[in-house]
């Protein structure tokens, strides 16, 4: 047995799955996955020393690379004065107010301790500021585990949602409507029929976890249109996509201004942090100032406050995203130009510091209905390739992938070293 056999089989013993995700379980792509010991940098190891460039980055928030001793610092000199006070502190304001300054949709902001808590609030404020129950969301989008977002759709485009895991009530379910993501039409439709009942529409303006899929040109001008004919409320998922895909945001890539925004992963630099603002209006009927109630006994947490401060402070230089963006492009390309090579039918997606890699004949991967007929198994073969070889990537076909600062040349390099090999084997 290897020495990650046995921890995953002692895991398994006292943890369900052995996991505390589902989707650190390797059950997307077969096997034992793989137990971390330390980062730094690009690089990940595991319990026997083996070192991986990684491309997961802890599923986003690592787009500092590991360890950023700015971060380590920060998060060391928070804990020296204690942990948690459940009092207000001044570093929450900071935090506040750096969020406001980097994205301009957001006039108020409320600190969670992670992404399903902030769309689960933004929901209940939603709600609550329009009086509405009905909520949209998009097939293939992933919004956290919160019993509304838990969602597919039901037969038929505009039918009502139902549960997509035991637990969820159906009555819950029925208020969620599900739509197909890119699919303007189907959304057009929808508010032609019952607009007026709508309370929000939530969407990841990049979807991150369907695999990597931009939006259709047209797409998020669609949502704000209706969204603004019928009063309802718009609400970008940028948990993914905030602070990865540039320095405001997919709202900022894209020109387009969301009523709420929540945010997660690199806003907490590796800790357990959400958020979620928005315009004042809106915000203001948050209690303590209004009558929807949402509330965190570690909300605003000093340590993981410092940790999402630093990392702010570094993502906010000048030519921080031009650089990223760049990386991420000479990675995709580089590795189309290796799967072309060796005749392996394969096309990517990218925006910002995140890609996606497709095992398909398609062109272009633009929907929920292109990334499930990718070849599954040969990228199951080509991840088990790339990991023997050292480079850590997304355990599932349905997952983004990101890369980040301490990515370098030498990385890259190492990556399509290996990639050759692997996508040959293919
Ligand atoms: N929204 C999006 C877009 C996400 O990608 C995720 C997590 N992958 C979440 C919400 C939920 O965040 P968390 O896992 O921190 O609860």
């Amino acid at each position: 047995m290897t020495e990650a056999a046995t921890l995953f089989s002692e895991a398994r013993r006292v943890i369900p799955g052995g996991v505390n995700s589902p989707v650190r379980s390797f059950s997307g792509v077969g096997g034992t996955p793989v137990f971390i010991d330390r980062a730094q940098g690009a690089y990940i190891y595991d319990s026997e020393g083996k070192a991986y460039i990684d491309y997961v980055g802890s599923w986003g928030p690592m787009v500092l690379g590991h360890a950023h001793p700015n971060v380590i610092a920060a998060v060391k000199a928070a804990a020296e004065k204690g942990l948690s006070f459940g009092a207000p502190i001044e570093i929450e304001t900071r935090m506040a107010e750096k969020v406001i300054e980097l994205v301009p949709s957001i006039e108020l902001v409320r600190m969670v301790s992670s992404g399903t808590e902030a769309t689960m609030s933004a929901i209940r404020l939603a709600r609550g500021y329009t009086s509405r129950d009905r909520i949209v969301k998009f097939e293939g989008c992933y919004h956290g585990h919160s019993d509304s977002l838990l969602v597919k759709a039901g037969s038929g485009a505009l039918t009502f949602g139902v549960p997509s895991s035991p637990g969820v009530p159906a009555a819950v379910a029925e208020n969620t409507i599900t739509l197909t993501y890119n699919d303007s039409e189907s959304v057009a439709e929808l508010f032609a029929q019952i607009g007026e009942r709508i309370a929000c529409v939530i969407v990841e303006p990049v979807a991150g976890n369907m695999n990597c899929i931009p939006p259709a040109p047209g797409f998020l001008e669609t949502l704000r249109k209706v969204c603004d004919d019928y009063g309802s409320v718009l609400i970008f998922d940028e948990v993914m996509t905030g602070f990865r895909v540039g320095l405001h945001g997919a709202q900022g890539v894209y020109g387009i201004k969301p009523d709420l925004t929540t945010l997660g992963k690199v806003i907490g630099g590796g800790m357990p942090v959400g958020a979620f603002g928005g315009s004042r209006e809106i915000m203001e009927c948050l209690a303590p100032a209004g009558p929807v109630y949402q509330a965190g006994t570690l909300s605003g947490n000093p340590v993981a406050m410092a940790a999402g401060l630093a990392t702010l402070g570094q993502i906010a230089k000048p030519g921080f995203y031009e650089d990223l963006g760049a990386k991420t492009e000479k990675l995709a390309n580089g590795l189309q130009a290796l799967a072309d090579r060796a005749g392996i039918a394969f096309t990517t997606n990218r925006v910002g510091g995140m890609f996606g890699l497709f095992f398909t004949a398609k062109d272009k991967v633009t929907s929920f209905a292109d990334v499930m007929q990718c070849d599954q198994d040969r990228f199951k073969r080509f991840f088990h390739g790339m990991l023997a070889e050292g480079v850590y990537l997304a355990p599932s076909a349905f997952e983004a992938g990101f890369v980040s600062a301490a990515h370098g040349e030498r990385e890259l390099n190492a990556t399509f070293e290996k990639a050759a090999h692997c996508f040959k084997a293919l």
